[in-house]
């Protein structure tokens, strides 16, 4: 009599994992210089990675009506899009990057 053994394989009937939610934008690991640039938001020399994608400056006002300007960089080495404010009467600038970064 052979063994009626049941060939059941272990992942028969396991339930199906829930989808992932899709990301709206493939996203890449920032690279270091993003990352320190994150670390220090107020310096105002763009890194060595990032190029300016709009020569001429964005200048706008905010909701206070402090005039500032606004320029775009992208990260060459890992593609992520960077906005440099630059408020009248403030000392210090701020990068703001234009999705959250991915460590
Ligand atoms: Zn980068």
């Amino acid at each position: 009599m052979a063994g009626m053994k049941s060939a059941v394989p272990p992942f028969s009937g396991h339930p199906a994992m829930p989808a992932a939610p899709p990301l709206p934008v493939p996203t890449r690991p920032a690279c270091a210089h993003c990352l320190a640039l994150a670390e220090d938001p107020r310096r105002r020399e763009p890194h060595a990675c990032l190029a300016l994608r709009n020569t001429a400056p964005h200048v706008s006002a905010s909701a206070a009506g402090v005039p500032f300007s606004m320029l775009s960089f992208t990260c060459r080495e890992c593609g992520t899009a960077w906005r440099l404010y630059d408020r009248a009467n403030e000392l210090f600038v701020s990068w703001v990057p234009e999705h959250p970064l991915v460590r």
